[in-house]
């Protein structure tokens, strides 16, 4: 009998097992991949080392909740987490921004490019930090759009501030939440770019090594096919390898739509859930493109740094495109070459679709994309290409699992925070879930803030009834 299965080592599994064995119960882990970290993997090809998805993590400040929990798991002795400076750039046509590690460096900056708005900035990146915990309320009905056209004036300052959530979330300003937009800017943007050195693969690593030096057990391609209920209580979780597997809790660190009408099975949900969640809608899927060069050419721009690039300022009209599959009509893409080794990722953001449209367009889309970096920042990266490959939301899917490829669980719509019934069911006793589709947090530091936060709810649950050795403060 476990105290606790989690179901998926991704970045959120792994921090709530850790937390729970560090306190004492007897957890395991079991995920359906033949390694740990979900989106956050590395893979090897023809000797190069790619990020599968996720190339940086935030909130590792001083007083930053990824610097709490790694150091909290004491995780943070087994990385060395690099930050380069700056850690970010959004490029356009007129103008370079660029986020510098230091906060004042990168307000004076925007100041300088946009004089007429030099006090709105600063009121509005003051606004952003905020870390009043009421702020959630504050901002939770609005989207970010209403905050921009609160605070600034200069249209093309606007649309700049919008670009990361269409890079990444694939949304415009006017549809995100004012409360991811503002997370978006002080965890990842402002406080962004951490990088463990030898590749995002050392930071699941070092989880599921704590995980086990805490007492806790992890396996490896164990997918789970069902959680069993009785009597509106879990009782444990059966997988193929291995049968049923008892355990008085049971969290889904994976799909919200898979634990529930898969793993759970759709009549054992209650209507009015069920119902809520069908109507749900998950964030958009990203197309990767992996290429391996022949080393360190002379015009490869900042390695370390994410570049976002974006030829038009309509941010509706690109997000039109996004959604039709329009590349050329939405005009940008993320790129990343590495600090240490020779390769480079480019990022869009992409529909879903199915198979066969992406077996009919990966190989066009990635040479599109090759051919706009080539006139826009890299002449001649072509000829330096020694290997080349691509995830399209069909990968993304098949790997994690993830609904539709969703790269960040669902959209962060105001509609769509912090839903009751996504971390703890209401009607299944013992049934938890973790991670970016519970509507609390995004993003490497926002789930590994959710794994944290969900072990804390139980160790709570868990003090009077056992003998907890360590209690989260
Ligand atoms: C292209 C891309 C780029 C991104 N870039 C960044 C970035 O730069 N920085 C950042 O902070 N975030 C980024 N993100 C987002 C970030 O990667 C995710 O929000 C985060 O990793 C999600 O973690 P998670 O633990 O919630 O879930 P996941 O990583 O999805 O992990 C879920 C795990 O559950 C397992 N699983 C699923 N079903 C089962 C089953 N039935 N049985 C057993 N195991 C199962 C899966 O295999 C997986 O390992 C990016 C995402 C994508 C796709």
């Amino acid at each position: 009998m476990y105290d606790a299965i989690i179901i998926g080592a991704g970045i959120g599994g792994l921090v709530c097992g850790c937390y729970l064995a560090k306190a004492g119960m007897k957890v395991l882990i079991c995920e359906q991949h033949y390694k740990p970290g979900g989106y956050c993997t590395s893979f090897t090809r023809q000797g190069f080392t790619f990020d599968a998805a996720p190339h940086c993590f935030g909130s590792y400040r001083k007083d930053g909740m990824m610097r709490k929990i790694l150091q909290d798991l004491e995780v943070d002795k087994k990385l060395n987490i690099i930050r380069p400076d700056p850690s970010d750039i959004i490029m356009t046509p007129d103008y370079e921004v660029i986020f510098w590690n230091d906060f004042e460096r990168t307000t004076e900056g925007f100041q300088r490019m946009f004089p007429e708005d030099r006090t709105n900035i600063r009121n509005f990146f003051t606004l952003l930090m905020d870390t009043d915990p009421n702020s959630f309320s504050r901002m939770k009905n609005r989207t970010f759009k209403e905050l921009l056209d609160q605070y600034l004036t200069n249209v093309k300052l606007k649309s700049i501030l919008s670009f990361p959530f269409l890079g990444i979330g694939g949304l415009p300003s006017s549809m995100i939440s004012a409360f991811i937009g503002a997370k978006l800017f002080s965890e990842f943007l402002f406080d962004g770019g951490y990088y463990p050195e030898g590749g995002m693969q050392a930071l699941p690593d070092a989880l599921a090594e704590r995980l086990k030096e805490f007492g806790g057990e992890l396996r490896l391609s164990c997918p789970i096919k069902k959680i069993r209920v009785r009597e509106n209580r879990v009782t444990g979780v059966i997988s193929e390898k291995d049968g049923f597997m008892p355990s008085r809790y049971v969290i889904s660190n994976c799909d919200a739509r898979q634990t529930f009408f898969k793993l759970i099975g759709g009549r054992k949900v209650e209507r009015e859930f069920s119902q809520r969640l069908k109507k749900m809608v998950p964030s958009i899927s990203n197309f990767i493109v992996y290429m391996g060069i022949d080393g360190h050419f002379e015009t490869l721009p900042r390695p370390g740094t994410t570049l976002s690039f974006f030829r038009y300022y309509d941010i509706e009209k690109a997000y039109r495109s996004v959604l039709k599959g329009d590349f050329e009509g939405y005009g940008g893409y993320m790129l990343r070459a590495s600090r240490d080794t020779p390769v480079i990722i480019a990022i869009i953001p992409v529909p879903f679709k199915n198979k066969t449209y992406w077996k009919d367009h990966k190989q066009r889309l990635s040479e599109y994309l090759i051919e706009r970096i080539e006139r826009d920042l890299i002449p001649n990266l072509t000829a330096h290409i020694v290997y080349k490959d691509a995830s399209t939301p069909s990968t993304l899917n098949r790997y994690t699992l993830n609904y539709k490829g969703a790269s960040f669980g669902w959209a962060g719509i105001p509609s769509q925070l912090a839903v009751p019934g996504l971390r703890k069911c209401s009607y299944t006793e013992g049934l938890y879930l973790t991670g970016h589709w519970t509507t609390l947090g995004v993003g490497i530091s926002g789930v590994a803030y959710v794994g944290y936060d969900t072990a804390k709810i139980l160790i709570r649950r868990e003090v009077n009834r056992q003998n907890i050795s360590f209690l989260i403060k």
